[in-house]
């Protein structure tokens, strides 16, 4: 199979470092507010790509960071009031609860920035140590000009990015130098060799995928905003730190969502969270949205695309409800096998090739979809046996689990998302009902709740 390389900016022959293994770190989240759509189509590409290595027979190991200690946590802290590392974890709760909500669970370790600063701390010591950062009044530095294959990801060169550059920070030798450790005498802060401080932003990815992966390691993905500075920071880390390239053998980037052709964002008031999406769209039309669109081209967001994306599932929905019931009556044999043998095998050979090609899921949905009419048309004068029926469910569902579709027509993500939503609610009233002494019907609540297999304590 091949992949999309954007440092080569060719597709490439699928090749992991460990034969069938595959160590795949895909930038996760700054936990400072709720998840929005945009983010969502990043995640369920990525999931879906996990999805299918591992139909293909790999086996992936799938790590996101996630940003705990960032400048716009810092920030919304202030703005609200709150403890930097309770909103963290906050909207780190809420983010994978909406990562469930639309099929997203394949990630198998989160690594937190926070719970790796003595790797950070290391790996910033060794940058010192081998002449590639150096240490100011206002914290360390990574010295880009001693990493000359800087910008070889975004195919820009140093020279022409300085001349764009101004030099806010004057303790740095270039403007261009980005921090490693940031020398802070505020909470939420750390210790370190250079003081109480707390980490830059590009440091933690590869402290942690180097704790967890190595130097070297197969796919990092991101959304394609992250191609300069974040990743090309990464690799100017990572390489000089431990002397090995490539750090990544497959760069694999996401397009960007936009909103009826606008850049999401608040002031535009066109900015859509995941909640808000799931208030009234079921989470698998979404999913099927985004993945009718290349992974890497980017994807428009309207009521009528979701439509036209409703439409298309329920259609392949209906259909596999009709194979069903038609297998429960359908002969052991007929004479109309072999061409349902053959219909079957050309088009999963397409959907297969299709995805093999740099996860091509537009195309793979459209043979699908060419799949779902004739197998109508034929079923109006031909009889397929119950064997044929049941071959034909099995790749419908094969196509589901990849896909990230319930091809059964019921959206048990959204099921499970209910619940814990409204298990919130109940325990907000109840609360209110503590808060106004009124024991009785909160004790009424609890005992009934422990009825259902839901025990509350209250301390
Ligand atoms: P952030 O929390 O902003 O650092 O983003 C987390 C991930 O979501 C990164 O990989 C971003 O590139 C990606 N992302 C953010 N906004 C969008 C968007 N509008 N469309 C697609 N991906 C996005």
């Amino acid at each position: 199979m091949n992949i999309y390389n954007t440092m080569s900016r060719k597709k490439e022959q699928f090749k992991p470092m460990n034969d069938k293994r595959v160590k795949l770190f895909v930038c996760g989240p700054t936990v400072y507010d709720d998840a929005h759509i945009g983010h969502a189509r990043t995640y369920i590409s990525f999931d879906m790509i996990k999805r299918y290595l591992e139909y293909k027979g790999f086996a992936v190991f799938y790590m996101q960071n996630v940003t705990d200690i960032d400048d716009k946590i810092i920030n919304r802290s202030a703005e609200v009031g709150a403890d930097p590392e309770k909103l963290a974890r906050k909207f780190e709760k809420r983010y994978l609860e909406d990562m469930k909500a639309v099929g997203v669970e394949g990630v198998n370790f989160f690594a937190r920035a926070t719970d790796h600063v003595p790797e950070i701390i290391s790996q910033i010591e060794t940058l010192i140590e081998k002449g590639f950062a150096y240490e100011t009044e206002t914290g360390v530095y990574f010295d880009e000009a001693k990493f000359p294959d800087f910008g070889k990801l975004s195919r820009r060169n140093l020279e022409d990015l300085n001349v764009h550059r101004v030099n806010i920070d004057l303790t740095k030798k270039n403007p261009g130098d980005f921090a490693l450790w940031k020398k802070r005498d505020e909470e939420p802060l750390w210790d370190s060799p250079w003081g109480t401080g707390r980490p830059g932003w590009h440091i933690e990815d590869t402290a942690i995928t180097e704790e967890y992966f190595g130097p070297q390691y197969d796919i990092h993905g991101g959304g394609l905003d992250l191609i300069f500075p974040h990743h090309e920071a990464e690799i100017a880390q990572m390489e000089s730190a431990s002397g090995k390239s490539p750090m990544v053998r497959y760069w694999m980037h996401t397009g960007f969502l936009n909103v009826s052709g606008e850049k999401m964002s608040k002031s535009l008031g066109n900015f859509i969270t995941i909640r808000d999406l799931l208030e009234d769209h079921d989470p698998q039309v979404f999913r099927f949205f985004v993945l009718s669109t290349h992974y890497r081209s980017p994807i428009d967001f309207s009521e009528k695309t979701l439509e036209q994306a409703a439409k298309s599932l329920k259609r392949i929905q209906k259909t596999v409800e009709k194979v069903n019931e038609l297998a429960d009556s359908a002969a052991d044999n007929s004479e109309d096998d072999a061409y349902f043998t053959e219909l079957l095998e050309n088009y999963r050979t397409k959907f297969l090739e299709s995805m093999d090609n740099d996860f091509n899921t537009p195309k793979a949905l459209s043979h699908v979809f060419n799949f779902v009419k004739e197998l109508n048309k034929s079923f109006e004068d031909k009889n397929p046996s119950e064997k044929i029926l049941k071959d034909i469910v099995a790749f419908f569902y094969e196509f589901g689990e990849i896909m990230g579709f319930d091809l059964a027509g019921k959206s048990v993500a959204s099921d499970e998302y209910l619940s814990g939503e409204l298990l919130d609610i109940i325990k907000d009233i109840r609360q209110k009902l503590r808060e106004k002494k009124e024991w009785e019907l909160s004790d009424d609540i609890r005992s009934k709740l422990t009825d259902l297999g839901i025990d509350i304590e209250d301390n």
